[in-house]
């Protein structure tokens, strides 16, 4: 369970202060599927590492799964990430040089699986992405698409409590969005808890609950009334 409360995110710019969180509280349970939108600029992103523990908040309480986050060393947050959450980028975020199976075993060489069990799990998460024909393929010899397949494999490969995308349709045309829609409806099926960010009103409606942010704060938090689901 994902509990934040009255999270503020400060830059500070020179003599400039620019406050792009202004007290966000906002819980997430086990299992849900969350969609985060609004404008450019009003702090999705932000929000996003801040939970993804990429970032640390100005002030306020953050705890996941009852623990209070805020104090941890950065060797700590690195530990709880690497076995807790999955990312999901609207760039990718591959390695060009590596294939896709390589990818994805990425991830469990950090957690220093041993080779034949990586070699296995990452087998399984291209599987279950639709991905098992493209296995030695390149990033830069895979479609939008399948690169943004490859990536999702890669942050489901140590079994994620949480994933979050941000924007992870933004790079895609229609096809390959609904085919990584249907993707997270399994996903969140079979217990991974979601949250994604999103400016497109139709991938929104895949979620169960749309949050509203605006000018760093919420503004709206809702479920979602007809949801897209497969
Ligand atoms: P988009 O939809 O364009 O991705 P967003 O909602 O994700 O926007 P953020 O990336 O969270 O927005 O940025 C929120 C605000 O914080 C922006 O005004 C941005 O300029 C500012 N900002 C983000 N990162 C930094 C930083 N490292 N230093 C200073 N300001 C930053
Ligand atoms: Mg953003």
């Amino acid at each position: 369970m994902i509990e934040l409360k009255d999270i503020r995110k400060v830059y500070n710019l020179g003599k400039i202060e620019l406050e792009v969180l202004k007290g966000i509280t906002l819980t997430v349970e086990k299992g849900e599927y969350v969609a985060i939108i609004g404008p450019s600029g009003s702090g999705k992103s932000t929000l996003m590492n801040i939970i993804g523990l990429l970032d640390r908040p100005t002030s306020g309480v953050y705890k996941l799964n009852n623990v209070e986050v805020s104090n941890l060393s950065d060797v700590e947050l690195a530990r709880i990430r690497n076995s807790q959450i999955g990312f999901v980028f609207q760039s990718f975020n591959l390695l060009s040089k590596l294939n896709a199976l390589e990818n994805v075993e990425l991830p469990m060489l950090y957690a220093r699986i041993p080779p034949k069990e990586r070699r296995q799990r990452a087998l399984s998460a291209l599987e279950k992405v639709g991905l098992s024909d493209r296995l030695y393929h390149r990033p830069n010899e895979l479609s939008g698409g399948q690169q943004q397949r490859v990536a999702i494999a890669r942050a489901i490969v140590m079994n994620p409590s949480f994933l979050l995308a941000d924007e992870p349709t933004g790079n895609l045309d229609t096809n390959s969005s609904i085919e990584i829609m249907k993707i997270f409806y399994e996903l969140n099926k079979t217990g991974t808890t979601i949250i994604m960010v999103t400016h497109e009103q139709d991938i929104a409606k895949h979620a169960k609950r749309i949050i509203r942010i605006r000018d760093g704060m919420i503004i709206e938090d809702s479920p979602v009334a007809e949801r897209i689901t497969y």
